[in-house]
């Protein structure tokens, strides 16, 4: 018997992330009595503020922003039934280019072995089972994803005792699914640019690579009502506008690839506790 509770921990960038992409297994495994940990590395300063100002625009304090967001996170962790917040606060790094990639105190430019060390602080103190985070590229490129993701997997080096690690993806017949729905949702939505469709396309992964597929229609209500939390966020806005049932068809099984592994559990697994209990 372990002296301690199993526990999931899963790594994310943004207020908001949590609930897109890990807000069903963290709500399942929680209903099951599991410790669920979430890790949020940034404030989140580079959202959409108050009545939807853009960041950039006149008016758009980060600063604000954050507060904001803050208290939206922890709304959607209620919702969700998450034990444990805890804040690494770096400031958001925003798009990809933009001028917040390299502003002082921005997660981008924060020394991986800096974030590494205060990440591997956390694993020590709950010595998660299971830890969930981006792929290498960030899902779709995001550089605080793909900071999540670096500081992540060498804070694992530096634990070294978690017996499974997965980054969160998406199987490509649903991306196709995706766009479906994005057409018939988005009445803004226009066709992608061909460079924008071939990024597009090598977002997540041929279905057969997944390794775990975990279904969590049964807590698809509060997947939806967590990131209801978040909708001051315009890109939230599209998924809100499905209403629970369409969103809970679309987004209800969360899916992973297992990268790390000392249980054997073969795969693919329905699970990311399998092996484990
Ligand atoms: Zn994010």
């Amino acid at each position: 018997m372990l002296d301690r509770p199993l526990t999931l921990m899963a790594v994310h960038a943004h207020p908001d992330d949590e609930a897109t992409g890990t807000g069903g297994v963290l709500a399942r495994y929680a209903a099951e009595g599991i410790r669920t940990v979430l890790v949020t590395c940034t404030d989140g300063g580079c959202g959409d503020g108050p009545d939807g100002v853009k960041p950039g625009d006149p008016g758009h304090d980060p600063a604000a922003v954050s507060v904001m967001r803050r208290q939206e996170l922890q709304a959607s962790c209620d919702v969700l039934g998450i034990s444990h917040l805890e804040l690494l606060e770096y400031a958001d790094s925003g798009m990809m280019g933009w001028p917040a990639n390299d502003a002082p105190g921005s997660f981008w430019r924060t020394p991986v072995e800096e974030g590494a060390a205060r990440l591997a602080e956390l694993m020590h103190r709950y010595r998660p089972d299971v830890v969930v985070t981006y792929d290498e590229n960030g899902f779709y490129g995001h550089p605080d994803h793909i900071q999540a993701n670096r500081i992540t997997m060498a804070a694992l080096e530096i634990t070294g005792h978690t017996p499974k690690v997965y980054w969160t993806t998406a199987p490509r017949s649903m991306m196709q699914r995706f766009g479906e729905v994005m057409r018939e949702f988005g009445a803004d939505w226009e066709e992608p640019d061909p460079a924008e469709a071939a990024a597009m396309a090598e977002i997540g992964l041929p279905d057969e690579e997944i390794t775990t597929w975990v279904d969590t229609t049964e807590f698809g209500g509060q997947k939806f009502d967590a990131l209801a939390a978040h909708a001051s966020q315009g890109e939230n806005i599209f998924f809100l506008k499905m209403g629970k049932a369409r969103f809970t068809e679309l987004m209800g099984v969360e899916t992973f690839v297992r990268v790390q592994d000392t249980t054997d559990a073969p795969v693919p697994e329905n699970d990311l506790f399998a092996g484990l209990r």
